[in-house]
């Protein structure tokens, strides 16, 4: 049993959003600006007594060790302890990590947080018989417990969970073998990590104003919008064509990472890496299937977006290395916090009183901390495990339309785990990481919405609805390419063919020429793109990336209905909301009114792209 890793999806996305200079110090801000946190604890001595306190609690966990089958009273009462300490240990934790976050330069902090984790790997410990143990239960024995202790039905979803996994679970002697393969299993993404980070020689380039360039990643993302085109040309062909030097390199250590994909799943009876894969959240590969072809379908709507671009930007053709330069220019438009705050009120109104009325609560007893101050963590991200409490937001609020974005995204996620604790018992409340950005993403749409219907000129107008086309063509369209190419590569090695750095650019630069329309015209796609794969980690994350489309497609989906058929849609959508982890995610989400199996939220998304394009067509228009 382990903490579920809800927000690993949030923290990667928010991380790369914002940078900003940290300068203010911590007590020069106000404190209407700064969250809370004794709403967790009063003191850090409070603090420390919680912390022994679940510490002396640990022997409860294993009470009933090696005897959870014989007695369902034994499984009842350890259930019981075992969420009632995680309970109790989430909030502990939060404390420590808002206190590090808001300065991590404190080390008294670093050192709270320190203790909480060791805590934490205590408790990972103490619970990890329990999986074991249930997988190795039979069903009538469950089914009886279920009959003599009907209380054990509020664990019914995690027992079943932990079940489900029973046809590919091998014996014993087995499972120890495959462990010990899973010490080599991260070792070509540190291979990957250490070579394009510290050891790959990387190229320098002059720009035309004579500023040389060395081309490392942070570099090709600092650079890669610059406005002189010939520099970006400069900047794409230079970054691509340096890791095209290493692409047998890099191809052979993915490749080595795939078969060990494979591997694993074949091992585990699964018959392909991504039914495994999937099968973690219990996600049909359907589901991926019909987003790579649903998406494919969809390719005319992003033409038309880039041919839309390119009248814009006012080029005869356009070029990959312009798709990172705004369609728009950014309108300068700024936010004050208070300013943030009315607006998003206004625009999330759609969701009904109840929402907006927490959404108050959270203004008014500072959940949120807004502005950035010296050694604060950067970015954004919201918590959400305070069950008896509230989550958290962490903001470095620059006064920009970004940050409102961020706030309304970020408040998303707050919204989604305090309807989830109110209306869940603590053992079903987190949600599943399937479903963790919808939420988030719907509260964008709504806000992009209002924003464009209240915008004070044309200009503002354009703005806000280009810089929503961008974002589905980075979100939805880029990743689900991403999806393709990964799905690709482990087809191959899943036929017994030949996979090598060679055949993958092949592959990627097929994808690439398909989706930004190289043979129609649309874009054009230099031959050196086709190295562009060796530069996205996220390769190694074993089917990762496709959650980012899905989860963009589904929210888009979930805004065209609230604002076509308002309350009785928005009922429907807070099955999500405030079904936490009752569910399985493909389930909470058909609850809610969408079908991810179907092409409907696909042709909800298209139809709002379009309508966004119309909009702006007829303002270019005037
Ligand atoms: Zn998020």
């Amino acid at each position: 049993m382990k903490l579920k890793l809800s927000y690993l999806l949030l923290l990667l996305i928010s991380i790369s959003s914002i940078t900003i200079s940290q300068t203010k110090k911590r007590d020069e801000i106000d404190a209407k600006y700064k969250w809370n946190l004794e709403d967790l604890y009063s003191s850090v001595d409070e603090w420390q007594k919680d912390l022994k306190l679940i510490e002396n609690r640990i022997p409860e966990i294993t009470e009933f060790k090696g005897q959870l089958a014989e007695d369902s009273e034994n499984l009842l009462t350890t259930l019981e302890n075992m969420y009632s300490i995680y309970k109790n240990y989430s909030k502990l934790s939060s404390y420590s990590t808002r206190l590090k976050d808001q300065d991590l330069g404190n080390s008294n902090s670093y050192s709270l947080a320190q203790q909480a984790s060791s805590l934490g790997t205590k408790l990972s410990e103490a619970t990890s018989y329990f999986n074991p143990e249930i997988l190795d239960m039979d069903r009538t024995t469950m089914d009886k417990f279920y009959k003599e202790e009907p209380k054990l039905l509020d664990y019914k979803i995690i027992l079943d969970d932990i079940q489900r996994l029973k046809e590919h679970t091998l014996t014993a002697n087995e499972e120890k073998i495959i462990a010990t393969f899973g010490m080599i299993a991260s070792n070509q993404y540190d291979v990957y990590g250490i070579f394009t980070n510290a050891e790959m020689p990387r190229k320098s380039i002059i720009l035309a104003n004579g500023e040389e360039v060395k081309l490392t990643s942070s570099g090709f993302v600092k650079y890669r919008a610059t406005e002189n085109r010939k520099d970006r040309e400069l900047v794409f062909k230079n970054f691509f064509e340096n890791y095209g030097e290493f692409e047998k390199t890099i191809g052979a250590n993915l490749a080595g990472h795939v078969k060990g994909d494979y591997v694993r799943a074949k091992n585990k009876k699964y018959k392909t890496a991504l039914e495994a894969a999937l099968n973690a959240n219990n996600i049909p590969t359907s589901v991926y299937k019909n987003l790579i072809t649903q998406i494919n379908n969809s390719l005319p709507t992003l033409h038309r977006m880039l041919k839309l671009k390119k009248q814009m930007l006012g080029y005869d053709t356009l070029f990959y290395y312009d798709l990172y330069t705004p369609m728009v220019e950014t309108a300068n438009i700024h936010f004050s916090v208070d300013e943030g705050q009315k607006i998003i009120l206004q625009a999330l109104q759609p969701l009904g009183n109840e929402y907006t009325t927490v959404l108050q609560k959270a203004f008014d007893e500072r959940w949120i901390d807004y502005y950035p101050t010296e050694g604060k963590r950067s970015g954004a991200y919201s918590t959400g495990s305070e069950y008896d409490q509230h989550p958290y937001i962490l903001m470095n609020w620059t006064d920009d339309y970004n940050s409102v974005s961020t706030f309304a995204h970020e408040l998303g996620h707050t919204m989604h785990s305090y309807l989830s604790n109110k209306n869940q018992p603590y053992q079903t409340s987190q949600y599943p990481i399937f479903v963790a950005e919808i939420a988030s993403t719907t509260n964008e749409n709504l806000l992009n919405n209002y924003m464009v219907e209240h915008a004070k000129t044309d200009k503002e107008k354009l703005f806000i609805l280009g810089s929503y086309l961008e974002m589905m063509r980075g979100t939805l369209f880029r990743q689900t390419s991403f999806a393709e190419f990964e799905w690709d590569i482990h087809k191959k090695i899943e036929a017994g063919e030949p996979l090598n750095g060679e055949i993958m650019s092949n592959i990627y630069y097929d994808i690439v020429k398909r989706y930004y329309g190289n043979d129609e015209g649309v874009t054009v796609v230099p031959e050196y793109v086709k190295y562009e794969w060796a530069y996205i980690p996220h390769f190694y994350y074993n089917y990762y990336v496709y959650q980012y489309a899905t989860s963009i497609v589904y929210a888009t989906a979930f805004f065209e209905k609230i604002i076509e058929n308002g309350d009785v849609a928005v009922q429907k959508y807070f099955n999500i909301i405030k079904g936490g982890g009752s569910n399985y995610p493909i389930e909470l989400i058909k609850k809610a009114g969408v079908n991810p199996l179907s092409a409907e939220p696909f042709e909800l998304a298209m139809k709002r792209m379009n309508d966004v394009m119309d909009k702006m067509e007829a303002i270019i228009k005037k």
